[in-house]
């Protein structure tokens, strides 16, 4: 219903990485005063249930084999329904500004007057490793860590990838499963072949896997274990602190 007396406004919300009870509270609420939800194809759907059951709620996500909608008809779109309706959740996987494009729809809402308030979502690149109990930092192992896309715009590798695997960083890289064959190959050749490594698919979902191994072992372990998108990779010696890491470890000492 067209409700012209609302005031137009966007919420850019994060969901967490997919089981639902991850939401923050602050998102819950934004959810409850929603007019319009647009929501993504990380987001889970049962994050719809906190908005009002007459709110419209809009797809605007890829499903497998199908083209994502383009980022301008998104603008467009959450800039139709806030003029029109009022207030626009847009619901975003993991954290808005961590690989979400997120910033653009703010800039664009911004372009029209329109007050965005942004809620920060647990990211996937922190979150999932943490629900496996792998810290990304770990006093006197990892003093950093680098969340990088395995994908860039243009299709390559990112160029980070290449320092990262130079460095003692614990890395994670998004958007790289279908890359991991250039990224292990680009950390043998900086001497990483031992380097623990994890692979997490769908982390926090039904369907979550974990593949642990190291560098030269990951990719057999990826192709055996059939993992799927979304997964996300993790590499360093945080790994090691899985206790399947240490099955590994005992395992290979028996052999050899
Ligand atoms: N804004 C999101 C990331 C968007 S990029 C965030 O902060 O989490 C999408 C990529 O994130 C996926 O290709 C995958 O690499 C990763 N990802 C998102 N959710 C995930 C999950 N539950 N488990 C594993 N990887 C995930």
């Amino acid at each position: 219903m067209i409700n012209q007396n609302k005031e137009s406004k966007i919420t850019l919300l994060g969901a967490g990485p997919g089981d639902p009870d991850l939401l923050t509270l602050k998102g819950v609420k934004a959810l409850q005063t929603a007019d319009v939800v647009l929501y993504d194809a990380l987001t889970n759907e049962a994050l719809l249930e906190h908005a009002p059951a007459d709110a419209i709620k809009v797809y605007v996500g890829k499903r497998s084999g199908e083209h994502s909608y383009p980022q301008d008809t998104i603008n467009k779109l959450m800039i139709d329904y806030a003029l029109n309706y009022g207030h626009v959740v847009r619901l975003k996987g993991g954290d808005p500004f961590v690989f979400g494009r997120g910033y653009e729809e703010l800039d664009y809402a911004a372009s029209y007057s329109i007050p965005v308030s942004v809620i920060p979502g647990i990211s996937s690149s922190i979150g999932v490793p943490g629900l496996q109990q792998i810290p990304v930092t770990h006093r006197g192992m990892s003093e950093s860590f680098w969340v990088i896309t395995g994908t860039t715009t243009s299709g390559e590798v990112s160029n980070d990838i290449y320092h990262a695997a130079q460095s003692n960083a614990t890395v994670v890289v998004l958007m790289g499963l279908k890359k991991l064959s250039k990224i292990v190959e680009i950390f043998k050749a900086a001497g990483k072949g031992n380097l623990p490594t994890a692979v997490v698919q769908n982390g926090s979902a039904e369907d979550e896997k974990l593949v642990v191994g190291i560098i030269d072992t990951i990719e057999n372990l990826v192709a055996q274990e059939n993992v799927k998108a979304p997964a996300l990779l993790i590499f360093g010696e945080v790994v090691s602190l899985h206790p399947s890491f240490k099955t590994l470890v005992k395992q290979y000492a028996a052999i050899s």
